[in-house]
């Protein structure tokens, strides 16, 4: 059952006045059904992917840079490992490759770290401005939102507030799914970053995220002092594989490996994570490979 009444996903940012804080809102029911729906992933799982995924979209989006983020999350608990991207149009995708144990009734925030477990956050950046760039930390309480929260303010300098959350129904239906990123200038200690913190709790972020299913009412009603949004954009989910994408992929194996493979007459059988889109690889493709190198 999915709902249907929803608007379409997207991201807003504004500035808030009076302050040198930048606030943005992503809103992804969308994204998270299409997550849920492709990988079957139980209401735990969903809001673990679903918090990794507005995560991604939030810094991304809100950082202005062309090219794609990918954050993923390896660790200890049975979730094992999540992934989400995004690229500067606002299309991403997502996995989860583990398998949470059901969700134990709880009213407010539901947590996930137990699913989740120890680990570390990994951030790729590409095209960064030096070509490409990867950062890691360790994960600091496996609640997803405050793991990346943490990531912004230790690599990348920026002091940070970062809540994002799914809203289920009674039947474990997804209602809603979004995010709140409000950043400062780089290398400063901000109180009105902290002011906001104390205003915004986990609780009233889901109330507000089950009343809003838009990005500029959503951050006007978070945050009621931002001016009217100065960027927005829509965000859909989106797997960017393709037949060229797999061969490319095969022909890092190198020369001697594909050679192996033409002379077994091996044709390789390759699923894409995000989509489960399966490619069959022919030997005469793998021939291709091998004569254009
Ligand atoms: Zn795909």
């Amino acid at each position: 059952m999915k709902h249907s009444d929803a608007a379409a996903d997207g991201f807003a940012a504004a500035h808030v006045s009076q302050t040198r804080l930048s606030a943005a809102v992503v809103t992804t029911t969308a994204v998270t059904q299409e997550l849920i729906d492709r990988h079957q992933l139980n209401q735990v799982a969903a809001l673990a992917l679903s918090r990794l995924a507005s995560a991604t979209a939030l810094l991304h989006l809100l950082s202005g840079r062309i090219g794609t983020l990918s954050l993923q999350v390896i660790s200890k608990g049975p979730l094992r490992q999540l992934f989400a991207d995004i690229d500067h149009e606002g299309r991403m995708r997502g996995y989860c490759i583990g398998k949470a144990p059901p969700v134990i009734p709880q009213a407010g925030r539901i947590t996930v770290a137990a699913a989740v477990g120890e680990g570390a956050l990994s951030a790729l950046r590409h095209p960064a401005p030096e070509g490409f760039s990867h950062s890691t930390t360790e994960l600091i309480t496996g609640e997803i939102d405050q793991d990346i929260e943490h990531f912004c303010r230790q690599s990348e300098q920026i002091p940070s507030f970062l809540l994002c959350d799914a809203v289920f129904d009674d039947a474990g239906v997804l209602m809603r799914a979004g995010g709140l990123l409000v950043q400062d200038l780089p290398d400063t200690r901000s109180d009105a970053l902290e002011a906001v913190r104390d205003r915004c709790t986990p609780e009233a972020f889901l109330r507000t995220l089950r009343a809003c299913d838009a990005p500029a009412p959503l951050l006007q009603a978070l945050i009621p002092d931002s001016s009217a949004p100065t960027r927005q954009l829509p965000i859909a989910w989106h797997c960017r594989c393709s037949r060229e994408r797999v061969l490319g992929a095969l022909l890092t194996l190198g020369q001697a490996e594909l050679q192996d493979m033409i002379d077994s007459r091996e044709e390789p059988q390759i699923d894409c994570d995000f989509c489960q889109k399966h490619y069959q690889v022919t030997t005469a493709e793998l021939l291709s490979l091998t004569a254009v190198n």
